[in-house]
């Protein structure tokens, strides 16, 4: 059991790595990563006031290196720890890079009635205005509320809640980079509290195996006059499924019709969009090429998740042989 004294909540943190842990060497050119998870929240004394802090420093890398391996092994430990009543929050520290990714990837996976926390800086320690400490202090306090307990994982930076299916960086070095498209924040930290201004619907979690082979899966962006010649690639390959980021609601040009259909015979190929925010349409427009045509010849419509994280849940589909038929997945992004 998680010790508890004065009621405070014990809540792990697990660092990967990432802007908030760099610094320069002397042998680097620029920051990279070194801090320690101790070392880190050494400098943020308010912590021990708010949880009983265990720090973990697990990974010490640019998040453009973590994995799946990583990321499932993270979600199991996390279980595991839960599971055993061992903490009562979880803080995941990564680079901002793929942080949103880890985040979907966890959402999907823990059953665990606990916080679960993901956040970063976009400044690393010494730059003037660094926002590491900050954004651990404010994920401290989201971790240590059972508020969101029951809303998936969530991402906490610059005092923003946000869902994990939402939340995309959407900027390259603004403090205020994610962002929380379709459905807004959740919540904001403030004066150290958490106060929410919405939640996310339940959605079925898959199950964890942290030895899963993870499936190849391709994801392509249309773009102007191209023609199909990545599809005809894409299907000589191994891949085992797609992720085509369309046009608008869901549209492709129709010299794509022919290698598309033939490859959504071959594997699942999934129809998200380019457009930054709004769901994929399934019933507006009726050329070639548009959604009906496309859902039609199998393609499998993404609801609201952008190509990244339609990626990450297909991948995961087909990893435990969960949903087989186009009508099955489409079914768990309709869930999402
Ligand atoms: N390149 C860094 C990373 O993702 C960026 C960051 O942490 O903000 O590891």
């Amino acid at each position: 059991m998680s010790i508890k004294l004065n009621n405070k909540k014990s809540v792990t943190i697990f660092l990967l790595g990432g802007t908030i842990a760099m610094e320069k060497t002397l042998h680097s050119k620029g920051v990279v990563p070194k801090i320690t998870a101790k070392e880190l929240c050494s400098s943020i004394p308010e912590l021990e006031k708010i949880a009983h802090i265990t720090t973990r420093t697990d990974r010490m890398i640019a998040s453009s290196n973590l994995t799946y391996k990583d990321a499932l092994w993270l979600a199991s430990e996390i279980t595991l720890l839960a599971k055993e009543g061992r903490m009562d929050g979880a803080v995941i520290i990564q680079g901002t890079d793929t942080l949103e990714e880890m985040a979907f990837i966890l959402d999907s996976l823990l059953k665990v009635c606990i916080p679960i926390v993901v956040t970063g800086a976009m400044r690393s320690p010494h730059m003037a205005g660094a926002d590491g400490s900050a954004n651990i202090l404010a994920a401290v306090s989201a971790a240590s509320s059972q508020k969101i307990s029951r809303q998936g994982a969530v991402v906490v930076m610059n005092d923003d809640i946000h869902a994990a299916r939402y939340v995309r960086k959407a900027h390259t070095g603004s403090v205020s980079a994610f962002k929380s498209f379709n459905g807004g924040i959740l919540g904001r930290i403030i004066e150290g509290q958490l106060t929410m201004f919405s939640a996310v619907k339940a959605r079925e979690i898959l199950s964890l195996n942290a030895e899963y082979k993870f499936p190849k899966i391709a994801l392509i962006k249309a773009s102007f006059g191209d023609d199909d010649q990545m599809i005809k690639i894409i299907a000589k390959a191994d891949y085992d499924g797609i992720v085509i980021e369309a046009f608008g609601a869901g549209h492709l040009p129709e010299t794509w019709l022919h290698s598309i259909t033939q490859l959504s015979g071959k594997m699942p190929v999934v129809l998200s969009s380019r457009a930054g925010e709004g769901a994929i349409f399934e019933s507006t427009y009726g050329y070639a090429g548009a959604e009906i045509d496309l859902i039609s010849r199998g393609l499998i419509p993404s609801g609201i998740l952008d190509g990244l994280k339609a990626k990450i849940l297909l991948g995961l589909l087909i990893a435990e042989n969960k949903a087989v038929t186009s009508e099955e997945i489409t079914a768990y992004f309709k869930n999402i």
